[in-house]
């Protein structure tokens, strides 16, 4: 198996961690951002005790010089990113007609417009070698929306558009870009929701249960593959039933 350098961004979060984790018991060479390098450190070394290491650059992907200089300092020390996985997100849930403007933008910042300061610095790189793999963490509530998540929702759905739309410009030259969007996945942003309300949505997955990270790193993995050529513009939805058809 050829090893690539991978960025995965909000790679210290639950889902991010496995699939840190993933991608480095596969062989390939991880990198993810920090913004609090304490706890970064910490991280990097709970990983290293699992076996997996990961290179850690601070930046901000919701801030467009930041993202730059991250992928930059990710280059310098690992080499030309190959793999891209656009995982960092946050919630500020609210309902819409409560929304302040500044819960509005922190999520497009952070979720969405971040698609955009991540993947600009690294297409061009792939374009010329010809060969990548660019990976969209969206959510099960971008295709079916979600009670009080509408800045949420508007830019997790972007991220299908934007998918679509770099996947068919990107197609002759060897990049893949999917989006995987998962259900409820017991996470600190999952267990931050109301007991009760973690209950009810629980009720209403078929398999019974939460996904686990390593299931939403199973798929991420699977895109990933040399083998995995022909799967663009796809998206991949690992949400135990909870959500359905088209
Ligand atoms: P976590 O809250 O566990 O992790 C989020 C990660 O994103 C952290 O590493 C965090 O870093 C990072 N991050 C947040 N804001 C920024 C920023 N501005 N710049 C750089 N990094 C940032 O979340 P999950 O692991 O649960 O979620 C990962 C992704 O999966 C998200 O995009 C989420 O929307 C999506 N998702 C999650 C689901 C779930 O059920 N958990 C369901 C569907 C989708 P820091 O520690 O610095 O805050």
């Amino acid at each position: 198996m050829t090893s690539r350098v991978a960025l995965v961004t909000g790679g210290t979060g639950g889902i991010g961690s496995a699939i840190c984790q993933r991608l480095c018991e596969q062989g390939h060479r991880v990198a993810t951002n920090y913004r609090d390098e304490a706890k970064a450190l910490a991280w990097q070394e709970r990983m290293r005790a699992r076996g997996c290491e990961v290179a850690i650059f601070p930046g901000d992907v919701s801030d467009p010089a930041s993202a730059e200089q991250m992928v930059q300092a990710v280059e310098a020390a690992l080499g030309p990113v190959e793999i891209l996985v656009n995982n960092a997100g946050i919630t500020r849930d609210t309902t819409f007609h409560r929304m302040r403007a500044d819960q509005w933008h922190d999520v497009i910042n952070t979720n969405l417009n971040s698609v955009f300061n991540v993947t600009r610095p690294v297409i061009e790189g792939m374009r010329r070698r010809g060969w990548g793999r660019v990976i969209q963490i969206s959510s099960i509530n971008g295709l079916k929306g979600q009670y009080g998540q509408a800045n949420y929702a508007a830019a997790k759905a972007g991220m299908h558009g934007f998918t679509i739309s770099l996947a068919r410009e990107n197609a002759g030259f060897g990049i893949t870009v999917n989006t995987i969007s998962p259900g409820y996945v017991a996470t600190d942003m999952v267990m931050a929701v109301p007991e009760e309300v973690r209950a009810k949505i629980i009720a209403d997955i078929p398999t019974g249960r939460l996904g686990k990270p390593e299931e939403i790193a199973y798929a991420v993995n699977f895109l990933v593959a040399e083998e995995a050529a022909w799967i663009t513009g796809s998206n991949l939805d690992i949400n135990g039933g909870h959500h359905m058809g088209w």
